[in-house]
């Protein structure tokens, strides 16, 4: 639901786009509103991937570095795939910089980008949002770009009081409203800008905002967009063993490839689970409780109920010597347990 309010979208549109011709921010991948000059498909595609996984800042060095080696899609899509993941490292998520080179090999064999959404759309990597933002910016087609700066500003513009994500059709809905027939590129460049350097996340900066005058949720601005409370993590419970030889050996194990903490070094213990689960000492030992140890997860909270068992140099396992064994190479959760099982223990 959105409260009644006096927007008029065509003179909010008018506001923003005066507004965009002297504040817009000057980026490497854009041309300056009012140019004459074409945006170029590779320029807006290259930057609108980047930009996926990070700021603006970070992005603009990389941009750089990927037009001086490949100047246009083509010298792109021949280049070695080792040197493009090369040149993408630290900018993350590398299934991306793969559908890149996948779409700029694609592009290349059609003989240049598709001018509209529904033709971005069937690229390799390229979503929603990207295509309409190459549609618009790069081509004039009149399209909707939607991503969480531009939710968040129609979220307040509109007073949009339904959480994210139900509210997301009706936020398109209002970003639709406002989309002009001419120049949705440059109308979805002055929304994004409006986001990322006035109608901010934490302090929108209302007193300054060329649309102040239409927008019916300023007064509230900083609650908006609402967003529906997480349901609650649910918590999961396990036994875990640390065995410490004489000589300070532990017994650890690598826990297997897939799954939570892959690959990380652990204490033996049982599964975790929801309900409760029986356990039995994984062999013959003093096993002492020495207490609880609670983590946090992504999506679940985890109590961990810690057995210390002082055993001897013969028993069962595989150990780490105490000279190889440095509490900082385990993942937090098991460096709680080494704390708990090594207070527990009298010194080795
Ligand atoms: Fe955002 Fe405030 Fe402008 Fe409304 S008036 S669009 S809340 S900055």
């Amino acid at each position: 639901m959105s409260s009644a309010h006096n927007l008029n979208p065509a003179e909010t549109t008018a506001a923003l786009r005066e507004w965009y011709r002297g504040a817009a921010r000057d980026l490497p991948w854009r041309v300056p509103p009012g140019s004459n000059r074409v945006p170029d498909p590779y320029h807006v595609w290259l930057s609108e991937v980047m930009l996926q996984q990070t700021t603006v800042a970070a992005v603009r060095g990389y941009f750089r570095r990927f037009l001086l080696r490949w100047p246009d899609v083509a010298a792109l899509a021949a280049a070695d795939d080792a040197d493009v993941m090369g040149a993408w490292a630290g900018l993350g998520y590398y299934a991306r910089a793969r559908n890149l080179l996948k779409c700029a090999r694609e592009v290349t064999a059609q003989g240049g980008f598709p001018t509209d959404e529904a033709g971005l759309r069937a690229l390799p990597g390229i979503g929603p949002y990207t295509a309409a933002a190459v549609a618009s910016i790069a081509f004039g087609a009149r399209a909707v770009v939607m991503d969480g700066n531009v939710e968040r500003v129609m979220a307040r513009l509109f007073a949009v009081e339904t959480p994210l994500p139900d509210a997301k059709p009706l936020l398109y809905a209002h970003a639709d409203r406002l989309t002009p027939d001419a120049g949705a590129g440059d109308h979805a460049q002055a929304v994004m800008d409006l986001g990322a350097t006035i109608c901010t996340p934490k302090k929108p900066a209302c007193g300054i905002c060329p649309v102040h005058s239409w927008c019916a949720g300023r007064l509230q601005a900083a609650a908006l967009p609402r967003k529906r409370p997480k349901p609650p993590k649910p918590i999961r419970v396990g036994h875990v063993f640390m065995a410490r030889r004489a000589d300070g050996a532990l017994w650890l194990e690598q826990r297997p490839q897939k799954g939570l903490l892959g690959g990380m070094l652990g204490f033996p213990g049982s599964d975790w689970c929801e309900d409760p689960v029986g356990f039995a000492p994984p062999f013959a030992a003093p096993w002492q409780e020495a207490g609880e140890v609670r983590h946090s997860f992504t999506h679940f909270h985890l109590r961990l109920a810690v057995h210390a068992a002082s055993v001897p140099m013969d028993a069962p396992g595989d150990y780490i010597a105490a000279a190889h064994f440095c509490d900082s190479a385990l993942p937090t959760v098991m460096r709680k347990v080494f704390r708990a099982g090594h207070a527990a223990l009298a010194p080795a």
